[in-house]
């Protein structure tokens, strides 16, 4: 059935703005794209040819979304586990597979798989009392962080330990959730790697992005970011066995920490499209949205070399309203998600501003 012809239908759970630039580039391509979201009226649903509105793990809407689409596929990845084992059931191709979705589902399994194809990470345990976490930072010292294993995103599910007395209360400040305790990364910079990886088992790896958050929330993508031969060698060395070892299929956001000497540490992965990497949109051939709809339809992957620099800013709550200010900067492209409220610190849409190469 792959690679999928144009006028097939892409399957897309969660309607907000990555979904929305999915189905832009999905339809640039000629598929028709169905989505299934709670909500009415989200960002991608006002750009797809089709909307189940449902809970994700609601039977008939996955059903009737299954029924509608040759391949689903996601954007976010707390999508439940069930709704993914319902779709199979289905007879429906899912994309990224179920296993990339548990792994990035729970911080401590996520740490567990990287280790096991050689990517680094901070020490960490999982914690899942107070005896465990004060067990845990007497293991890993202080400061470390304490963050729900699962459901945390920008910043939030996690708090700072100071020391072991505060266990009880750091655990209460995430809501005595199943946690995990991570060392504190020492590093000089936050980078991220978007990588995809297509069904015939070809991978493309897009350069690096600097990123530079403000309140736990992403504000600017710098790309490409200048790193040494040797970081960059070992960023994609990193995007190519995290890939293989989940026998992926899409585009995989790999967040990574520098450290003082060019060593990286991942962070975090995320099973789709990723904010660090907006930037390819005005800044490469065949961006990440494009590129995971090649993916996941079973098309060869397109190149990903920047073609200028891009600085990526994302624009939160009502920064928005001053899209004029944007659009009349001529380097600037402006990505507004037709969100219908601003409320602070939500991302209503980003800019890229290119500078050529010289
Ligand atoms: P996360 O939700 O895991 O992506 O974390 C959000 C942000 O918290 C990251 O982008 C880092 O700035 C910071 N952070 C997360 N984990 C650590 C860590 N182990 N050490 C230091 N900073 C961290």
């Amino acid at each position: 059935m792959f690679p999928l012809p144009p006028g097939s239908t892409i399957g897309i759970l969660g309607g907000g703005q990555l979904g929305r630039m999915l189905a832009l580039a999905a339809a640039r391509l000629g598929f028709d794209v169905a989505i299934l979201e709670p909500e009415e009226d989200s960002p991608a649903s006002r750009v797809a040819r089709t909307t189940f509105i449902g809970a994700y793990d609601d039977p008939e809407a996955l059903a009737a979304l299954a029924d509608a689409s040759d391949v689903v596929t996601y954007e976010f990845e707390n999508v439940p586990a069930a709704a993914v084992d319902r779709l199979l059931s289905l007879g429906c191709e899912v994309a990224p597979n179920a296993r990339a979705l548990a792994v990035a589902q729970d911080r401590a399994d996520e740490k567990i798989f990287l280790s096991s194809v050689g990517a680094h990470t901070v020490a960490f345990a999982a914690a899942d009392t107070a005896a465990d976490v004060e067990a845990a930072v007497a293991r890993i010292g202080t400061p470390c962080l304490l963050k729900t294993r699962r459901e945390g995103y920008d910043g939030k599910g996690q708090t700072w330990i100071e020391s072991a007395t505060e266990a009880a209360a750091a655990l209460e400040r995430i809501g005595g959730k199943p946690a995990i305790v991570e060392a504190r990364a020492e590093f000089v910079r936050e980078l991220s790697i978007i990588a995809a990886r297509g069904r015939d088992g070809e991978h493309a790896v897009y350069p690096l992005g600097e990123n530079h958050h403000e309140g736990g929330i992403l504000r600017r993508t710098l790309a490409p970011a200048k790193v040494s031969d040797a970081t960059l060698a070992r960023a994609e060395q990193i995007a190519i066995q995290v890939l293989s070892g989940l026998g992926y299929v899409g585009v995989i956001g790999i967040e990574l920490f520098e450290l003082a000497d060019g060593s990286l540490l991942v962070n975090e992965i995320a099973p789709r499209v990723h904010n660090t990497g907006h930037w390819t949109q005005d800044g490469c051939e065949v961006d990440q949205f494009e590129q995971h709809i090649r993916a996941v339809a079973g098309w060869p992957l397109g190149p990903t070399e920047a073609t200028c620099h891009v600085e990526m800013t994302n624009l939160l709550g009502d920064e928005a309203a001053s899209w004029t200010d944007y659009a009349a900067e001529p380097h600037t492209r402006v990505h507004i998600y037709g969100k219908r409220e601003a409320n602070p610190g939500r991302k209503m849409g980003h800019i890229n501003r290119t500078t050529p190469f010289r």
